[in-house]
């Protein structure tokens, strides 16, 4: 049986920038991921935004991290040739009551540490993207965009020069606690690992299950995308949001121009039982069309075709508004180390998720 400091279980970004840290602190470290490629799960279904930090209540995990991992994510990006832009996004009012919402979402970036916010006029708005029919909207100018595919890569790659060990199509489907650590099983060996991280996405729940670690439930909530045709694409230069969604399930169905110069138009929020159904029952066209006229005057579904889909890993039901990150040491398990419920900004955030879950995971071997 092979003997290892730490098994990280999943190769998302959670995972990987996990690894790469406890890799450079020094320990042995393997990634174990049941698909044959890193990032096939949402770390590459998702609207690749780097965030700025607006959204999350004060003092959560989720708006630390977003802040420390978005400028972290800036300098990877740019260090190992990531396709990325510090692009600057505008959130843009309706009327009078989304103004006040506005101020609120901006006292709140502040609260959180996001500099250079502002409120701005039809002038500022024309300037930075024409098509726009605002008349106020929030200027966030460290918002970007990255390539997550790319990142995922470098992630990898970056990973395993620091000794990193990738497995795949390895998933565990086993675990036994000894006095020592875990005993991993997969359908091609097992591993006996001092310390287990848990960054398996929406399947966290179950794998905590596997490893008696804390039960939780990971609620999987569809996002889906449309994209402009080509010939509309010119109409978005960056990023357009619209206020955050008021039941607190996502920021609202944007426009993204993504690295390769596509517009991409979502995502919408669908709560659904399976963890791995992107496609059934799409929202029709029509429905795109209607968010895009609340951004762009006179979009029709003839500017825009269907594209792709991700499924977030929510913490909390529909009934609820937000969770925070759960990233911890286990409560029941003390060879565990949780990286779960890892919804957006989980991109952004990857990189100071990994430092965090490498701090966790030297007390836990100490
Ligand atoms: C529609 C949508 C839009 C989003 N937009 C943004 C955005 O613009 N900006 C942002 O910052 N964040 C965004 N996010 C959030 C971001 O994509 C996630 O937070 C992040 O990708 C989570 O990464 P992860 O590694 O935790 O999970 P995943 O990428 O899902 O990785 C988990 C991995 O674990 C593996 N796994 C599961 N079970 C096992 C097992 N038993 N054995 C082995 N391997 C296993 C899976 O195969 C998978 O590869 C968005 C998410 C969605 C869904």
């Amino acid at each position: 049986m092979e003997h290892i400091d730490v098994a990280v279980i999943g190769a998302g970004v959670t995972g990987l920038a996990s690894a790469r840290a406890i890799a450079q602190a020094g320990r042995s470290v393997c990634v174990l991921e049941r698909h044959p490629r890193p990032g096939m799960d949402t770390s590459t279904h998702n609207s690749g935004v780097i965030h700025a930090g607006l959204y999350y209540p004060a003092g959560t995990l989720k708006a630390r991290l977003c802040v420390e991992g978005r400028e972290r994510m800036y300098e990877f990006s740019a260090r190992y040739n990531v396709a990325h832009v510090r692009s600057g996004k505008l959130v843009v009012a309706h009327d009078e009551t989304e103004v006040h919402e506005l101020e609120a979402l901006k006292k709140r970036g502040e609260g959180n540490g996001v500099a250079g916010l502002a409120i701005v006029d039809r002038a500022f708005i024309v300037a930075r993207e024409p098509a726009v029919s605002a008349e106020v909207a929030l200027w966030s100018p460290d918002s970007g965009i990255v390539n997550a595919e790319e990142y995922v890569k470098a992630l990898l790659g970056t990973g395993a020069d620091a000794g990193v060990i990738f497995l795949p199509g390895t998933k565990v489907v086993g675990a036994d606690r000894r006095g020592d650590g875990m005993v991993l099983t997969t359908e091609r060996e097992t591993i006996l690992a001092t310390v287990v991280v848990n960054a398996a996405g929406l399947y966290a729940d179950e794998v905590s299950r596997l490893l008696g670690g804390e039960a939780f439930t990971i609620y999987p909530c569809r996002g889906e995308y449309a994209e402009f045709t080509p010939a509309k694409r010119s109409l978005v230069r960056a990023l357009v949001y619209p206020l955050p969604h008021a039941s607190g399930h996502g920021l609202g169905v944007h426009l993204v121009r993504t690295t390769g110069g596509q517009v991409w138009l979502g995502p919408t929020v669908r709560y659904q039982d399976r963890k791995d159904d992107y496609e059934n029952d799409r929202e029709p066209l029509e429905s795109f069309a209607a968010a895009a006229r609340r951004l762009i005057d006179g979009v029709t579904v003839d500017d825009l075709r269907l594209s792709g889909s991700g499924i977030r890993a929510k913490l909390h039901p529909p009934s609820e508004s937000f969770a925070d990150f759960l990233i911890r040491r286990d409560r029941e398990n003390p060879f565990v180390v949780q990286a779960s419920g890892i919804d957006s900004p989980g991109l952004t955030s990857s990189l100071a998720i990994g430092d965090l879950v490498a701090d966790l995971v030297e007390e836990s071997l100490r």
